[in-house]
């Protein structure tokens, strides 16, 4: 079955994610764990913890169904120790708040070498940070999202999601999130059906399906390998809706949670609701 949603607000405090989710109809959502633009949060209380959790099921929505991301300040691959550091213990902070709030996937962009570093030794930080932080936690699966590539950002290959798994020390606690916009601009293209097939198919070969624990489902205003980051409401962007239809019908697809993270919030309700409609009955 199909799980989608869209990126929800927390502001105000964590439970009020689901309670923006249901507003909307969805069945799936992504959330901060914490203001996302600061360095620092005050630990969750009990009470917190404990609405969160009574809010998502009074809901309906399954933990697993929820992709909270990470802090855009967090760089694990950064090339100066004392910044890494600091990213790490962010991060590590977030996945122990996934933990908390009974939620079993972090949602995170690999890092950028900042021109300091070659791909491959941000990688390897970026690995080293990852393993230190699965030893740290329990269940929480650490989920790779592929990038744009602007600018000096890692991930905009499969090659780098794959190469970020194979050296983790618990491959059954990461997984990797394909945005749509961000595979589009970095160069994969899902406009026809052909291009959407090999495109999926090369990710089979080079990551696995089995490793695909999330989607973000964007069209996007910037052309095709343009290397821009800019999200666009589906269907209004260079993308158009054909590739939305096929992965509304795409089984590799079902499960896990598929989440909007486009620019206009207010038409969120009938995007998803445009989403379900896809599924061919
Ligand atoms: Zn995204
Ligand atoms: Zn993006």
């Amino acid at each position: 079955m199909k799980y989608f949603g869209a990126h929800v607000s927390a502001s105000g405090g964590v439970f009020n994610a689901p309670l923006n989710a249901k507003k909307i109809d969805a069945k799936a959502f992504a959330m901060f764990t914490k203001n996302q633009r600061q360095w620092k949060a005050k630990p969750y209380d009990e009470k917190v913890i404990e609405k969160f959790k009574t809010n998502l099921q009074e809901v309906g929505i399954k933990p697993e169904m929820v992709l909270p991301h990470d802090s855009y300040l967090i760089n694990l691959g950064h090339p100066e120790l004392e910044q890494r550091e600091k990213s790490l213990n962010a991060f590590i902070d977030e996945a122990k708040r996934c933990e908390q709030l009974g939620l079993k996937l972090l949602n995170f962009h690999p890092g950028s070498h900042l021109k300091k570093l070659s791909e491959e030794e941000s990688l390897d930080y970026i690995v080293e940070n990852i393993n230190k932080t699965l030893e740290l936690t329990k269940d929480v699966c650490l989920v790779i999202e592929n990038t744009a590539g602007q600018g000096s950002n890692l991930g905009y290959k499969f090659e780098h999601l794959s190469y970020i798994i194979n050296k983790s020390i618990d491959k059954n606690r990461v997984g990797v999130c394909i945005d749509t916009c961000h595979l589009f601009v970095s160069g994969y293209d899902i406009r026809t059906k052909q291009e959407y097939d090999a495109t999926w198919k090369k990710f089979d070969e080079v990551v696995g399906f089995k490793y695909l624990k999330g989607m973000h489902i964007n069209d996007s205003l910037t052309p095709f390998a343009s290397k821009k980051d800019r999200h666009q409401s589906l269907g209004k962007g260079e993308i158009g809706l054909d590739a939305f239809k096929w992965i509304a019908n795409d089984k590799r697809m079902d499960d896990i949670p598929l989440v909007l993270e486009t620019i206009d919030d207010s038409i969120w309700k009938e995007e998803i609701e445009l989403l379900y409609s896809f599924i061919d009955q």
